[in-house]
C-alpha cells in the first residue's frame, strides 16, 4: 500500500470551485473550526492516478453511479398479487389495490421516459402519481406488503414511521434523508433509487388536530416538506449539515467516483400508512351512518373498516390534514384486523411462517419440531388477545418456546412434538423431555458399557491403573461418541489420553491405583484429573508431586 503522505497545505494555490481540492479544503476548515484544529487530512495518491486506490485499481463498488441501464418493469397486477398471495393472508382488496397502483405507476413512469426520450417535441404526457394511503391497525400486514412488493420488482424500499420527523431537519431525521437511504439501499445507483418506495407509517400522528399535536413535532411542517419529495424535486446526495455525509462526498471524490449528486424524486412512489383512528367519527357525521350494530357482509371486518371504506378527501382534511398533501396520496385502501383464524392461517400457510422459522431453529441443533394444528389454534387465540395482530404471534410463541429453544440443544432428542398440551402446560412438557433424554442416555450406556469395559481392561494391562466408570459415565461416553460419530473405544482412547500421566502423580502422592471416573470426567476429562492430583496434593503436603516425580523414561509427556 502506498504511505500516506500528508498533504502540503496549499493556501497558495488558486482552486476551482466544486474540485477535490475544493472541497478538501472546505472540509478541513469545518472539522478544524469544530474539532480545534487537531485535524490533518492526508492524500493517498495511487499509481494509476486514482487518489487513495492501492496499486492502480479501477474504482470499484461506487456509492454514487449512474449505470446507464433504464429501469425495467414488466409486471401486470395479478403477477404481484399472485406473489403477495403466497406470503400475505386476507388484505385482498390491499393487495390488489397495491399491485394496480404499483403498476400504474411503473408503467407510467417508463412512458414519460419514453416520452422524454423521443424525439418528439409534441404532446407531453401528464401523470398523477399514484402515492397510496393504507388505513389498518398494528400488525396486519401493511409492511409486510410493501416489502414483498419492493423484493419482487426489485426496487429499493425505506420504511420509516412519520413521527420521527421533525419540521426543521435539524432535531430529529430529515425527510430528505429518506431519499438518500434509497441510493444506499440501491448500493448507490440512482437511477435504482429514483424508482424506489419509501413508506412511511404512522402518518395520522401528522395530523394537525389539537390532541395530536407531539411536543417537537410539528405535523403541519413535516406534511408540507413529504409534499416537495411526493410532488418533484431533487434532493442532495449528500446531505449539506451531516458531517458524516461531506466526509463521505469527499472520500467519493477522491476515489474518482465522480457523478449525479443529486437524485429526482419523480418516480418515487410514496406509500403511506396509519391507524387513522378517530377518522371513523368524522365519515359516520358525514354520512349519517351509525357504525354501531354493523354487520359486515363477510362478518371480518368491523364497523370502523366499513366505514374507512367510505372516506373522502375532505373526511382527512377534516381529521387534521393539508388539502394538498392529503390530494397528493390518491390511492387509499384499508387493511382489515386479522382474526384468530387469519393468524392460524398465517402459521399454516404463508411462506414466511414463523412456525418454518422455530422448525429451522431447532432443525440446526437436529431436532425436528413438529406443530400440531391444535397447537396453532392455542396460540392463534392467545394472539388474537394481544391486539397487536400477527405481531402477537411471536409473543405468545416466545412464552411457550423459549425454554424449549434454550435446553433442547442440550438434549440430545431428535424430535419435539409441539401440541396443544405442551402449548399449555410448557414446563410439565420439559419435564418429560429431561426424562426421556435421560432414559435414552441410559439405554445407550447399557448398550455401549462391553466396549467402555473393554477399554478400561487395556488401561488396566497397559498403565496399571483400574478405571471404574460408574453408569452415568458409560452413558456419557456413549453419548458423546454418538454425537461425534466415532466408536466407543475410540472416544475413550481421546478423552483419556492424558490419564496415565496424571493418574501416576496421584499414585506417586497417595498410593491409590484404582479411580471412578463419573460423567464429569467425560464431559470434561482434563478438569477431572487435573482435581484428582490436587486433591492428593491437599490429603498428604508432605508429598508434593514435584518431590515425587521421578522423571523416568516410562512417565509420557504431558501434552495438554
Ligand atoms: P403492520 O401492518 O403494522 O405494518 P407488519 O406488516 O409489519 O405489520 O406485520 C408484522 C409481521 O406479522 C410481518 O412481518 C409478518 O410476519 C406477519 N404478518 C402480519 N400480517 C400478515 C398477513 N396478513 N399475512 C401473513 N403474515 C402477516
Amino acid at each position: 500500500m502506498s504511505d500516506p503522505t500528508p498533504e502540503t497545505p496549499e493556501t497558495e494555490k488558486p482552486k476551482a470551485p466544486g474540485t477535490p481540492e475544493e472541497i478538501t479544503r472546505k472540509l478541513e476548515d469545518f472539522i478544524k473550526n469544530t474539532l480545534g484544529g487537531q485535524v490533518l487530512f492526508t492524500r493517498v495518491e495511487g499509481p494509476g492516478g486514482h487518489p487513495a486506490l492501492e496499486g492502480g485499481e479501477k474504482p470499484v463498488e461506487p456509492t454514487r453511479q449512474d449505470n446507464g441501464k433504464a429501469f425495467e418493469f414488466s409486471y401486470k397486477p395479478a403477477d404481484i398479487k399472485a406473489y403477495l398471495d403466497r406470503f400475505v393472508i386476507r388484505q385482498d382488496e390491499a393487495k390488489k389495490v397495491l399491485a394496480t397502483a404499483v403498476c400504474d405507476h411503473y408503467h407510467h413512469a417508463r412512458m414519460l421516459r419514453d416520452d422524454r426520450e423521443s424525439e418528439s417535441t409534441g404532446s407531453k404526457l401528464e401523470f398523477s402519481k399514484q402515492n397510496v394511503i393504507i388505513i389498518g391497525p398494528t400488525g396486519v400486514g401493511k409492511t409486510y406488503l410493501v416489502k414483498h412488493i419492493a423484493d419482487l420488482i426489485g426496487v429499493p424500499f425505506v420504511k420509516a414511521d412519520a413521527t420521527k420527523f421533525s419540521e426543521t431537519g435539524y432535531v430529529g431525521a430529515d425527510v430528505d434523508d429518506l431519499v438518500r437511504d434509497l441510493v444506499a439501499k440501491a448500493n448507490g445507483d440512482i437511477e435504482l433509487a429514483e424508482h424506489g418506495i419509501i413508506y412511511l407509517d404512522e402518518i395520522d400522528k401528522l395530523s394537525s388536530g389539537p390532541e395530536r399535536l407531539g411536543r417537537d413535532v410539528s405535523g403541519r411542517g413535516v406534511q408540507t416538506a413529504l409534499l416537495k419529495l411526493m410532488e418533484e424535486t431533487e434532493v442532495a446526495l449528500y446531505a449539506p449539515n451531516d458531517i458524516r455525509s461531506q466526509m463521505q462526498m469527499m472520500f467519493d471524490t477522491r476515489k474518482g467516483r465522480t457523478g449525479r449528486e443529486v437524485v429526482n424524486t419523480r418516480n418515487i412512489l410514496f406509500i403511506v400508512s396509519g391507524a387513522f383512528s378517530g377518522l371513523e367519527k368524522i365519515i359516520e357525521k358525514r354520512t349519517n351512518r351509525k357504525s354501531i350494530g354493523f354487520v359486515s357482509s363477510d362478518s371480518k371486518s368491523t364497523a370502523a373498516e366499513h366505514l374507512f371504506r367510505e372516506s373522502r378527501t375532505k373526511d382527512f382534511i377534516d381529521f387534521g390534514f393539508e388539502a394538498e398533501f392529503i390530494g397528493r396520496l390518491p390511492v387509499r385502501v384499508v387493511c382489515d384486523p386479522l382474526s384468530a383464524d387469519d393468524m392460524f392461517q398465517i402459521m399454516k400457510n404463508s411462506e414466511g411462517s414463523l412456525i418454518r422459522q422455530y422448525q429451522r431453529e431447532f432443525a440446526a441443533y437436529g431436532v425436528k419440531a413438529v406443530f400440531e394444528d391444535d397447537a396453532l389454534r392455542e396460540i392463534a387465540s392467545r394472539a388474537e388477545d394481544e391486539k397487536t395482530g400477527a405481531r402477537g404471534l411471536v409473543t405468545a410463541w416466545e412464552r411457550v418456546l423459549r425454554d424449549f429453544k434454550f435446553e433442547m440443544p442440550s438434549l440430545g432428542l431428535p424430535e419435539l412434538r409441539i401440541d396443544g398440551a405442551l402449548v399449555k402446560d410448557p414446563e410439565q412438557r420439559l419435564v418429560q423431555c429431561r426424562a426421556e433424554a435421560a432414559s435414552q442416555v441410559m439405554e445407550l450406556g447399557a448398550a455401549h458399557a462391553g466396549e467402555v469395559r473393554v477399554f478400561a481392561e487395556r488401561f488396566q494391562r497397559e498403565h496399571g491403573f483400574t478405571l471404574d466408570f460408574d453408569s452415568a459415565a458409560i452413558a456419557a461416553v456413549a453419548a458423546r461418541a454418538q454425537r461425534e460419530g466415532m466408536h466407543v473405544d475410540a472416544m475413550c482412547e481421546k478423552l483419556f489420553k492424558d490419564y496415565p500421566f496424571g493418574l501416576k502423580l496421584v499414585t506417586r502422592t497417595t498410593g491409590d491405583t484404582r479411580f471412578t471416573l463419573t460423567s464429569e470426567a467425560v464431559a470434561n476429562p482434563d478438569k477431572y484429573v487435573s482435581e484428582l492430583v490436587v486433591n492428593a496434593c491437599r490429603q498428604h503436603p508432605q508429598q508434593t508431586p514435584s518431590n515425587v516425580i521421578d522423571p523416568t523414561p516410562d512417565i509420557p509427556a504431558h501434552e495438554s
